[in-house]
């Protein structure tokens, strides 16, 4: 299956609904092809743009996704429209879904332990056909090979890391060769989400595109990083009216 690509300030977003990106994921899985996934919000696109490595380790992924309504909109402004926003946390539980209609094998990666294994046993009990082959979380030595070793032998479908952005992508731009299989996507805080110990924005704030002050009010401490959706937003806004 192959798809456009939408560049918005360097990042390039697949032109693909989440339908079509479930149906990405799971030829990519029946294949047994390594996938790597990058869910992108305005934050993300704002780092890659400042910092060159990690524009880098972007271009690297299979498929960038719009996580966030404000790539939507850009990407709308700019006159080269996206489908629709895929959101990291709804592609996790489609996937979640798939595997757990084929009994596919999950390995998970990230947040701190009571948290991952809590967000295990969410798993383990909405999604009962899936494997859970590895829970690791996700505080350890960045050059600990004895993880992606653990990773391999497991044979995993899919690898789902919570890192944080930046760091995730990273951790599986370095591995996600060294095992060879799987669809790999950097998930943020989506453990903390399936493990109930932050409240996704309810469904209405979500449908109008105000999930971000959601976030900002439930969790104030994040109002620094925030500051990256208004730079974003002036950036997009000075490279429509200036043109490339
Ligand atoms: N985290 C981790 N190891 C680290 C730093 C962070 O496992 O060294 C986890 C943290 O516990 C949390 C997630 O990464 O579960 C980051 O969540 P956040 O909502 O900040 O994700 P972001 O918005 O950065 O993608």
């Amino acid at each position: 299956m192959s798809f456009q690509t939408v560049h918005i300030l360097g990042v390039p977003f697949v032109r693909a609904t989440m339908d079509d990106m479930v149906a990405i994921v799971h030829e990519r899985v029946k294949q047994q092809k390594p996938c790597f996934i990058v869910t992108a919000n305005p934050e993300i696109v704002m780092k890659a743009k400042e910092e060159p490595t990690y524009m880098a380790t972007i271009q690297q992924a299979d498929y960038v996704v719009a996580d966030g309504i404000g790539v939507v909109k850009a990407a709308e402004l700019l006159g080269t429209p996206l489908p629709e926003r895929v959101a990291g946390y709804d592609l996790l539980c489609r996937c979640l879904q798939l595997a757990n209609e084929h009994e596919y094998r999950v390995y998970m990666i990230g947040a701190k332990e009571e948290v991952v294994q809590a967000a295990a046993q969410h798993i383990r009990n909405h999604y009962p056909n899936v494997h859970v082959v590895g829970v690791r979380n996700g505080y350890f030595d960045w050059n600990d090979k004895t993880i992606v070793e653990e990773v391999k032998q497991a044979q995993p479908d899919f690898v789902f890391v919570a890192l944080g952005m930046g760091k995730q992508e990273q951790w599986i731009a370095e591995h996600i060769g060294m095992v060879g299989r799987g669809v790999w996507m950097g998930v943020g805080g989506s453990f903390d989400v399936l493990a109930g110990v932050v409240k996704r924005a309810p469904e209405l704030w979500i449908r109008l595109h105000l999930e971000w002050l959601y976030r900002l009010l439930k969790q104030p401490t994040r109002a620094k990083r925030m500051l990256a959706l208004p730079r974003f937003a002036w950036t997009i806004l000075k490279q429509k009216v200036v043109g490339k």
